[in-house]
Formats: C-alpha cells, structure tokens, sequence
C-alpha cells in the first residue's frame, strides 16, 4: 500500500498505561524528522486537541478493550483508517490488563467502589478479537526503534522484517548468563519472540514473554525445565498466562 507524505496518523489509546505512547514520545532526537512526513490527527499523551479526520491513513491503536463503548469506537476507527496497527502486549493479547480474570469484579469494586461494579465492562480482550489487525508491534512496552522502523516501513509501502527467533539466541549473541540455567530464574527467553536485544535477561531480570510467544515454541520442554526448577503448577501456569503464552 502506497503512500505519499505526510500520511495521517493517529494514535488511539483503549485500556492502557500509555506506556506505549510514551515509549514513542522518548525518541526525542526523531520526533523532529517524524514531524516532517506524519501528519498527526490524534496522540492522547502530546495533545489534549483531539483530532477528528473523516480518514487516517495510519491508526496506531494501544491497549486492550474492556467495554462495549471501546468496542464502538475501535469499529470506528476501522472503518475510517486504510491501515490499523497494534501496539503493544496490551492491544495484542489483553496484557497485563488481563491478568486479573476472575478477580477482575472485586478489583473494580476495591479500585472505584460502588460505581465500579456498575461499570458495564467485560474482560480485557486484544483488538484482534473485533477488527481486522494489519501489522502488530509486540512488547511491553515495545522497543523504541521499533515503532520508527514501522512507521518508515509504511512511508515505503512495506512492512519491516523481523529474524522469528527467541529472546535466548539475542542473551547468547550477548554472552549474557543465563539465569534459567544458573540460577533456577522462571525465565520465559526460550518460548519468547526475540527482538528486544534481551533487555531483562541481560539486566538480570528473567523474560515475562510480553514479546508474545515465538513459532514453534516447545512449551513442554520449558515445563519441564521449571518443574525441574522447583516451580509448581499454579506458578508455571501464572506465568505463562501473563502475557497469553499459555495453551
Ligand atoms: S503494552 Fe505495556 S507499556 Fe504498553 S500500554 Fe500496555 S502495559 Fe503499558
Ligand atoms: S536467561 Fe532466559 S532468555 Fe537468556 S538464555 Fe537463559 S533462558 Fe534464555
């Protein structure tokens, strides 16, 4: 799909930290360049002005939806946007968000009180459950280079690539320790989309897997590897489940 600069862009926010905007909003020194080829209709975290353009040629959507009124506006937004992208766990698999399930009631009611539990919400749920997703940008946040990479891919009429491989052959390329190995950590680097360098491994922080799960990830043998690292049932499936790389 072709496009001629400056392409409109929006960047919608559902449920969220808006940790995702502001991921983008840190690349300071490309904002400038940015200005020059994007024409921004709509950024919750830069302007309060809210756009409102009869057609977009980009919607960078964040966050997971959690209402018949998000579900409304997310519809919309299809409608009018030639490409729609995902950003973020959130918007790609509910996130952190979704962690809550069965808890979520008495979270509403503990959080907003009474008006809480009137709220007519539904469990988080990705966009890709209402429209139709044209790209997806993975992680929690994703990495900064990243959203650039995409948004110049578009500007050329592509998409960019990306190696299919997991977070440990990034700790390997990295020489970095590993700490399901030597530590017994509950690190998810084995099952998880690479792309992120290996930041949390390589910080001494084991995976959460918010890159969302790699193809042919063997979950078993990562079972295994936990049951072996002292980890119960209940534990594994916890965490397997934050950011959906459960079966
Ligand atoms: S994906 Fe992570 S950083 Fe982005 S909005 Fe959701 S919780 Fe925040
Ligand atoms: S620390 Fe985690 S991501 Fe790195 S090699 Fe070990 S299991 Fe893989």
């Amino acid at each position: 799909m072709k496009f001629v600069p400056p392409i409109k862009l929006a960047w919608l926010r559902f449920t969220s930290c808006s940790g995702c905007q502001l991921t983008l909003l840190n690349n300071e020194d490309s904002l400038a360049e940015l200005a020059h080829v994007v024409e921004l209709h709509n950024f919750p975290l830069l302007s309060s002005a809210c756009g409102n353009a009869e057609a977009l040629d980009v919607a960078l959507v964040e966050g997971s939806l959690t209402s018949p009124g998000e579900v409304e506006r997310l519809l919309a937004i299809r409608r009018k946007s030639r490409l729609l992208v995902a950003v973020g766990a959130c918007a790609l698999t509910g996130g952190v968000n979704a962690m809550v399930k069965g808890e979520r009631h008495k979270a509403m009611v503990s959080i907003y009180g009474k008006a809480g539990a009137e709220w007519d919400t539904f469990p988080p749920q990705p966009i890709h459950h209402f429209v139709k997703v044209d790209g997806q940008i993975p992680g929690c946040p994703p990495e900064p280079h990243e959203l650039l990479q995409a948004i110049a891919a578009i500007l050329h009429g592509g998409w960019p690539s990306h190696q299919v491989m997991p977070v440990c052959m990034e700790c390997r390329i990295n020489e970095n320790r590993c700490l399901l190995e030597e530590d017994c950590a509950p690190c998810l680097g084995p099952i998880t989309q690479a792309g992120c360098d290996a930041l949390c491994p390589g910080l001494g922080v084991p995976c959460e897997g918010c890159r969302g799960v790699v193809p042919e990830a063997n979950r078993d043998e990562l079972y295994r590897l936990f049951i072996t690292a002292g980890l119960s049932e209940q534990e594994i499936r916890h965490r397997l489940e934050r950011f959906g790389a459960a079966l």
